[in-house]
Order: C-alpha cells, then structure tokens, then sequence
C-alpha cells in the first residue's frame, strides 16, 4: 500500500482526537439529557394483518438536543460501552408505562407496547423487580407490554438473562425477539427463551420481492415461527409489494414506514381517537 503522507498522517490523528473527545462530549452530554428530561419517546404503529387494524407500537427513543433530534443510532453504542445503557432502559420503562397509563386514563386503547430492552439490563436481576413496580405503579396490566430483545445480545451471559426473561414471563410480559436472522443459532434460542414473537429483521424485508434468498428465508422464519406458536411481524416494509409478499407468505404483523413512520405521543393519540385500535 502507498505511504502516507505526513499531512495524512497527522489529519488522521487529529480525527481521532475528535472522535474521542466527541465520545467524552457525547457521554457527558448524555448523563445530562437523563437528568433534565431530554429524552422523548416516538412510537411507531403496527398493524394486524388479519384485521387490518392497528395491533400495538414500537416505543423508540428520542434524544432533543435543542432543535435536533438526534436518532438511538448515534448514541445507543456508547451508552452501552459505558454502561449508561442500563438508566437509559429504566428510563424508557418509566416513560412508556407512563403513556400507557395516560392513554388508558383517557380511555385509550394502544394494544401492545413493545419497548426496547438491551441485553445488559437483562444481566441485572434488579430489573425484575423494577418493572414489576412500575407496572403496579401505573396499574397496567403486563400482558399489553412487551419487551423486546435483539438476538445477538443474547449470547452474553445467557445464564442471568435467561432467569430475568422467564421472572418477567412470570408476570406475563411478553417478549419479542428482534432484528431476528442477523445472529446465530436462531433455532436454539428460540427454544430456550420464552419468546411471544418474532420480528424479521428488515434487512430480509428490503428487497425480498427481488431476491429469492431472502424471499425464502423469510417463508422459511415464518413457518419455523407458526410451527413454534410464535407471531411474526416483519420490521422496515415500506411498500406494496412487500406487504403483498408478506400477507402472502403468512406473516402475523407488520411496522414500516408503508404503514407508518415512528410517531409523536400527542400524534398517536389523535390516532388512537380517530383510528381506535
Ligand atoms: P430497531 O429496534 O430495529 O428499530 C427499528 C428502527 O427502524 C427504528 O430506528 C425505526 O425508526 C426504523 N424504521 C421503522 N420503520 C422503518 C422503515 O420502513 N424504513 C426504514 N428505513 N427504517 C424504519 P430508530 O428509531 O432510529 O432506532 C434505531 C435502533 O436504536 C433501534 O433499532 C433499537 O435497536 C435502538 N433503540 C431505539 N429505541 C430504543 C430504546 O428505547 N432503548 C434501547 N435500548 N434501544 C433503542
Ligand atoms: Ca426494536
Ligand atoms: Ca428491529
Ligand atoms: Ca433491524
């Protein structure tokens, strides 16, 4: 390979430099945004494919940075190197359980509310008890949420996460498996977790009126799931064709930017008035 040049050599350092810094900035930053309430929930609807109905939400974190909302990509990986990841969950619990309750107050009806849940926050057994108190606290019944974990996180210490999913089965909670065909061993984990649902990951979903792989995967995840009473609900369709595809191939659920994109609370309301579930 070509030498680089000392200029390139030093820019490159540089960028470094502010890559770390704007790690620190972004860490610090964000102990803060938890603190003062910077953090907002959207929440996305998905839809019922027997009954064409609304069948529930996806809550997916916000952070407002003064006029920007900055997306859980960009900051999701570093609370989770630096553990902030864990407050950053009970966060979510707090202000999900919270909406629910006021939607319901309202005379509401959101069906399931799916909430994201990283596997660390799994590996505490505090969480258990966390929940359970918040769900009392809100007077919600713990059959509308559901948890939702990504496939690959499970690998970690299996051992705690697996006591801490079948303690919230217990209260019955629901757990979704997420982002489902990108790890391993799928099947084994399906059978070792008490998982309520499946959902495909979108990377299936984007182009399987195109490709045959991936149109036979996804056939073959859903009847893997129905031969295992597991729903499915296929993430990122955002068109036609793949709903075509998707009510074809048997699939339970979908969410996607073709039903809608992730929404406000006060929008979701004004669904669920208009809409109803
Ligand atoms: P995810 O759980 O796979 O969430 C789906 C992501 O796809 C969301 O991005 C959503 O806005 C986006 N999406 C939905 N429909 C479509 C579509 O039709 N097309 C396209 N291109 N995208 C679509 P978002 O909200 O930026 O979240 C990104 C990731 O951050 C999530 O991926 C999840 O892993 C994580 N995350 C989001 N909220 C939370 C949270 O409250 N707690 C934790 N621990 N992680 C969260
Ligand atoms: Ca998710
Ligand atoms: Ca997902
Ligand atoms: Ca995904």
């Amino acid at each position: 390979a070509k030498a680089l040049g000392k200029s390139q050599v030093r820019c490159f350092a540089l960028h470094m430099n502010d890559r770390v810094q704007r790690r620190v900035e972004l860490e610090g930053a964000l102990r803060r945004a938890i603190a003062q309430d910077e953090l907002t929930m959207h929440y996305q609807p998905q839809l019922d494919l027997q009954s064409g109905r609304l069948c529930g939400f996806e809550a997916l974190l916000r952070w407002r940075r003064g006029e920007r909302l900055i997306s859980p990509l960009e900051f999701i990986p570093i609370a989770e190197e630096t553990g902030l990841i864990r407050e950053i969950d009970r966060y979510v619990i707090r202000a999900v359980f919270r909406q629910v309750e006021e939607w319901r107050a309202e005379g509401l009806d959101p069906g399931e509310v799916a909430i994201n849940i990283s596997a660390l926050s799994l590996q505490e057994a505090g969480i258990v008890s966390y929940i359970a108190a918040e769900m009392t606290r809100r007077r919600l019944p713990p059959d509308i949420i559901k948890l939702e974990v990504t496939e690959s996180l499970l690998m970690k210490n299996v051992d705690t996460a697996q006591q801490v999913m079948s303690e919230l089965k217990a209260l019955h909670l629901k757990w979704s498996i997420d982002d489902f065909g990108t790890g391993y061993s799928a099947l084994s984990y399906l059978r070792r977790y008490p998982f309520d649902q499946l959902k495909i990951d979108k990377s299936f979903i984007d182009d399987v009126n195109v490709n045959p792989e991936n149109a036979s995967v996804t056939r073959a995840i859903i009847s893997m799931a129905r031969s295992l009473r597991i729903a499915v609900i296929a993430e990122g369709v955002e068109n036609n064709e793949q709903l075509g595809f998707l009510v074809e191939a048997g699939c339970d659920q979908i969410q996607g930017y073709f039903y809608s994109p992730p929404l406000t609370a006060e929008a979701c309301r004004q669904w669920l008035i208009h809409r109803g579930p």
